[in-house]
């Protein structure tokens, strides 16, 4: 298929427009590089400099669209709500404006769990209730809505992957590594390696008073590459007229505790933390339900483990 990947050039854009071209897709990378880096892209994909809202240009001849390019800091959601709402739903909007203008049927949407807010239980289905605690989670909830509704009304083919806490590197059959680095890091894997790299004193651990066995927030770690494949099982299976949801987890938490310990097994190194506040919208547990997709797709996760997600990550990073 020929394929757009908008976002190829971020950490799971990357990863996914990696695995397209390894499968023998024809895929074009459109990135502004806001917060990307152009040597991200795979050698063997096109890469567009430019943003969704002129993704008009590149659609024509298009059989589907891989959408990643949005802004993903829920903090900065909170201080910039407006941003968040432009840039995710505006621009996603005109992205399937612009779909449908060259008449390509078919999106695959990186949601998140962040759409359903504080869950009310755990592992959460993708028919529980929606309540986003931040405008990142309510503008991604917005674009899934919108896809029901361009599905319905006018055939779109969409898949919606509502994604858990994902981690890991990608090394693709050519020995290119794909990995996490962006320059505002806020998640907990690559903050707790930077302390072991040495690049910084101490990991802050936010909040141990949660409802959970040691204080700390329970979350569903999911490694890139099992998390890209899916990508590709929803291209496949997506059909005209249908918006279908998916979440993307192991069905398994781990605190923010045993991360840091699995961190140091992993590295051999002391690891110094500190707890601080809890930080604001953080839910005390967020595990996912990936029964859906598993039984749908046939998608199974092939590094469930979080050990090898945190040592993936820890092999591959410069020293
Ligand atoms: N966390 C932490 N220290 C950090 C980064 C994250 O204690 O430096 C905690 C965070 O409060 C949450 C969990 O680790 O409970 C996972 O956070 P992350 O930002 O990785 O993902 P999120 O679940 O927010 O998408």
């Amino acid at each position: 298929m020929k394929l757009l990947v908008t976002g190829g050039a971020g950490y799971i854009g990357s990863v996914v427009a990696a695995q397209l071209v390894e499968a023998g897709h024809q895929v074009t990378v459109l990135d502004d590089l806001s917060t990307g880096h152009a040597d991200a892209v795979p050698s063997g994909a096109r890469f567009v400099e430019g943003s969704i809202t002129d993704a008009g240009g590149v659609l024509p001849g298009m059989d589907g669209v891989l959408h990643f390019a949005a802004k993903s800091l829920v903090g900065e959601s909170v201080e910039k709500p407006g941003l968040y709402w432009a840039n995710n739903l505006g621009g996603t909007l005109a992205l399937l404006d612009a779909m449908r203008t060259a008449e390509v049927g078919r999106i695959v949407f990186s949601s998140t769990a962040a759409t359903y807010g504080e869950p009310e239980r755990s592992p959460v289905l993708e028919t529980d209730p929606t309540r986003p605690t931040n405008p990142y989670g309510a503008s991604k909830l917005a674009v899934d809505t919108a896809l029901t509704t361009f599905a319905g009304l006018y055939g779109l083919a969409a898949v919606s992957l509502r994604y858990f806490n994902v981690g890991g590197a990608h090394t693709a059959e050519d020995g290119r590594v794909y990995r996490e680095r962006h320059t505002v890091e806020t998640h907990l894997i690559p903050n707790v390696l930077a302390v072991a790299l040495g690049g910084r004193d101490a990991v802050s651990v936010f909040g141990t008073d949660y409802p959970t066995p040691d204080g700390t927030c329970v979350r569903d770690y999911i490694h890139v590459a099992d998390l890209a494949r899916a990508h590709l099982l929803a291209m496949e299976a997506c059909s005209p007229g249908e918006h279908k949801i998916y979440n993307l987890g192991n069905g398994t938490g781990f605190s923010v505790q045993e991360v840091l310990s699995v961190c140091r097994e992993v590295t051999g190194h002391e690891i110094p933390a500190v707890v601080q506040e809890r930080r604001a919208g953080d839910p005390a547990v967020l595990v996912a339900s990936s029964e859906k997709i598993q039984r749908e797709l046939g998608w199974k996760p092939e590094h469930p483990s979080v050990r090898d997600i945190v040592a993936d990550a820890w092999d591959v990073l410069p020293r």
